[in-house]
């Protein structure tokens, strides 16, 4: 911990844009009771000076609900994927490094495009088709109370792309869709009323770049800040994937 009076050091990992070199800056900034890395990055915000003294361009960073379920502030911090609103200060070793989350396009400095999870969910359709004038089949079907647990659990994903950063699998302009879309595509299907498109949720799954791609290195599920049980829907998905292939070949 801490102690008062004292100053906390941030080392940050700085890109002015996406092609731009990257390079290293350290702040300083007094330590307070509570601060959390949005808190340290707004206090280097309020007054833009690196170590030396030098007045510098603020850094660029995002966040927006300070309570771990927008997903919006996900950075690496001290090497591990995290939110950075939940990282408290005092329990972080120092200097503290912070650089932009693993495998995504860095935009500015910490600031990083998030785009292929949402590119992910519509390979897979993470999403049940509901609108419109046509048989929504099971619509209503009643669910059991274990099953709404469990699709609880899922449903929490906040697209914070934790798990995509720390997937050995899954890179920037690489074919794997990753575990998050993987897991909202499987959310999808064990729906009453997702199960009557799952035909081709399932085949976005097991094109190209889909769930046999996963090499069950785990490492999602050990970051995953809603303690999302990622590879249980990954293996849920590749026996479904498995049953959709012999269908296929049936139908
Ligand atoms: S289990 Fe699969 S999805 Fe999870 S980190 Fe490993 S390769 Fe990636
Ligand atoms: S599964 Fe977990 S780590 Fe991955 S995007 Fe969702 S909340 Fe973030």
């Amino acid at each position: 911990m801490t102690p008062p009076g004292k100053s906390i050091e941030l080392r940050i990992r700085r890109q002015r844009h996406r092609d731009a070199a990257a390079y290293w800056e350290t702040f300083s900034i007094p330590w307070r009771a509570g601060l959390n890395i949005v808190s340290a990055l707004m206090a280097v915000r309020d007054d833009p000076r690196n170590q030396n003294g030098h007045a510098v361009a603020p850094v660029a960073w995002e966040y927006n609900c300070m309570e771990e379920v927008c997903g919006a502030c996900g950075m690496m911090i001290n090497g591990r994927p995290r939110q950075a609103c939940a990282a408290l200060i005092d329990d972080l070793s120092q200097p503290i490094v912070l650089e932009p989350l693993a495998k995504f396009p860095v935009v500015r400095d910490l600031l990083v495009d998030r785009g292929a999870i949402f590119r992910g969910l519509k390979r897979v359709r993470a999403w049940i088709p509901i609108d419109g004038p046509f048989d929504t089949h099971l619509a209503g079907a009643p669910i059991s109370p274990r099953d709404w647990e469990t699709n609880y659990l899922f449903s929490r994903c906040m697209s914070c792309g934790c798990c995509m950063a720390a997937c050995p699998q899954f890179s920037d302009g690489g074919d794997f869709i990753g575990p998050a879309p993987l897991a909202q595509g499987w959310l999808m299907n064990r729906h009453p009323t997702g199960r009557w498109s799952d035909r081709e949720r399932l085949h976005g799954m097991m094109a190209e770049g889909g769930v046999s791609d996963c090499g069950n290195a785990q490492n999602c599920a050990r970051v995953c800040p809603k303690q999302i049980p990622l590879t249980d829907a990954i293996a849920a998905l590749g026996r479904q994937v498995t049953l959709r292939m012999l269908r296929d070949l049936l139908d």
